[in-house]
């Protein structure tokens, strides 16, 4: 079988865990089957490649920067080549560009448009395994552009399709897909498998443990995901398309982010178009708005609520006076301390009972609701940062996940 496997920063986080990687790559390899490498940055090198960014200049250069971070990808795929060749197996790093990822040019936030598979193919037909740099793609005119945080994992699963691979496997420092933050409740449960649509929305509503876009793509061309330990040997967790029947209707997994700030513009006129004239300037500035809450009006006045990542706050509100002042607003209200926590499983929004035992076990523990958005399958509510891992444990609790297999 041919499969792309990927592996995260703390994966390859030292030249020990390297070498380790390298041994489990030589042993599929030598089981028969054909392999590509996806690898991410070293350990904490892309926080730190910007922090260095950073200490330059507060606004680093977009297309300057993709080039500074796609370096540490470049790194892994190096030093995981060599590791390797010292195994004896043939190996060839190649960097985005090299393996042919092509995206637009939106640096920081690229989207891969095609893939080129030749030059992976012929590489395998001579024997070598790949070892492919996430997270990093060209355009056309030979422009570095990074993908986005956590989007190795999008890397991997782009290859996978283009190469028509049976599945991708992303390997980390977990061994599966968990019912909550394994790190934030300690009696999560890994579970065998999860539905595309479910992890889509666990992985949107802030669990690290899958890129939102690599599972999107994988529900697009129906590519099986095996997330598993890159540590032990363990059966880890199936992410897929089917939806088991009796996997209906409960909660699956739990998902929480402590990076939302809530913006509250007051007394909007309630008329056509003030809504866009709101969130056209924020977009335009790149500004990505989650949970919108308009209220009922009163006297033809309404208030809007709208949340972000903390780090888009400062640029919001420095745009927000003019904002006002052009929809003919009283003003707005920030807060930038807020999180959210979200329960996920597929036929519990139409079922009974779910929302009521979540507000209720988030109130008995003194948890004040500030919004609430839901999808089909999912119910997020938006409460103080400071409480969401006492909110996680609790709604693990209350709908008994530990056991619920
Ligand atoms: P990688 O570097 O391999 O991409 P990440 O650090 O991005 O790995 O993601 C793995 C982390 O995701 C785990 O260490 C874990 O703390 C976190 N995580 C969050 N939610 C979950 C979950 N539901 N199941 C498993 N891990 C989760
Ligand atoms: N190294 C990149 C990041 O830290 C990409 C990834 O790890 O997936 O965001
Ligand atoms: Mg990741």
């Amino acid at each position: 079988m041919l499969v792309v496997q990927k592996y995260g920063g703390t994966s390859v986080a030292d030249a020990d865990r390297i070498r380790h990687v390298a041994g489990r790559v030589v042993k599929r390899v030598r089981s028969g089957d054909q392999v590509v490498v996806v690898v991410s940055a070293m350990g904490n090198t892309t926080d730190e490649l910007i922090d260095l960014a950073l200490s330059i200049t507060p606004d680093p250069d977009p297309r300057e920067l993709d080039i500074l971070l796609s370096t540490g990808e470049q790194m892994s795929i190096a030093l995981v080549a060599m590791a390797l060749r010292a195994l004896g197996q043939e190996a060839v790093g190649l960097t985005g560009q090299q393996a042919g990822i092509y995206t637009r040019a939106q640096y920081g936030s690229g989207r891969i448009a095609r893939v080129d598979a030749d030059r992976i193919k012929a590489e395998l037909d001579k024997g070598r395994v790949p070892i492919i740099a996430g997270f990093q793609g060209t355009t056309e005119d030979a422009e570095i552009v990074t993908l986005g945080r956590g989007a190795s994992d999008t890397t991997a699963v782009a290859l996978a399709v283009a190469l028509g691979a049976d599945r991708c496997e992303n390997c980390k420092d977990v061994e599966g897909v968990y019912t909550a933050d394994p790190r934030l409740v300690p009696t999560a449960r890994k579970l065998q498998d999860i539905t595309y649509e479910e992890m889509l929305e666990l992985a949107t509503q802030g669990s690290q443990v899958m890129h939102n876009r690599a599972v999107e793509l994988a529900s697009v061309y129906d590519l099986p995901i095996l997330v598993t330990s890159s540590m032990v040997e363990a059966p880890g967790t199936l992410i897929h398309g089917g939806s088991e029947l009796e996997e209906r209707n409960r909660v699956r997994g739990i998902a929480h982010d402590t990076d939302v700030a809530k913006i509250t513009v007051r007394h909007v006129p309630d008329k056509p178009g003030v809504a866009a004239d709101i969130f056209e300037p924020l977009a335009a500035e790149g500004v990505s708005v989650d949970t919108i809450v308009q209220n009922a009006s009163e006297r033809d006045l309404t208030d809007l609520t709208f949340t972000i990542s903390r780090k888009d706050l400062k640029r919001a509100e420095s745009m927000m006076g003019s904002i006002c002042e052009s929809v003919g607003a009283a003003g707005y209200a920030a807060d930038g301390g807020l999180g959210k926590v979200s329960i996920v499983g597929v036929g519990i929004q139409t079922a009974q009972g779910y929302a009521a035992r979540m507000f209720r076990t988030l109130s008995e523990a003194g948890i004040n609701i500030e919004l609430i958005s839901t999808s089909e399958i999912r119910l997020t509510c938006i409460i103080d940062a400071e409480r969401v891992p006492d909110a996680v444990r609790l709604l693990h609790d209350a709908f008994e996940l530990e056991t619920a297999e």
